[in-house]
């Protein structure tokens, strides 16, 4: 095996090992995180075990790039109706 491979492997191996979250309690927090980060708050720092699960789970990371979208979408949907507030006249 490659050294760069094994350590890799190693690392993930005791990065995961004791305080490793489980898929249910990294869905419970997704929310949060993209609140979080949508806000400009420092989610990653809050949250360094579900940023840690959200990188070797593809299935909690789709979940979050889809709730990071639909926050987003959600974001500028409001930004528009805002403008549309400020400018009555315009349609
Ligand atoms: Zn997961």
């Amino acid at each position: 095996m490659h050294l760069v491979l094994f350590r890799d492997w190693i690392r993930r191996i005791y990065a995961t090992r004791d305080d490793e979250l489980g898929c249910e309690e990294v869905f419970d927090a997704i929310a949060s995180y993209v609140d979080m980060e949508i806000a400009g708050e420092p989610a990653a720092e809050c949250f360094p075990r579900v940023l840690a699960h959200l990188k070797q789970c593809p299935h909690c990371s789709d979940i979050y790039l889809a709730l990071r979208a639909a926050a987003l979408l959600e974001d500028q949907e409001l930004a528009r109706e805002l403008v549309e507030l400020e400018h009555p006249d315009s349609h």
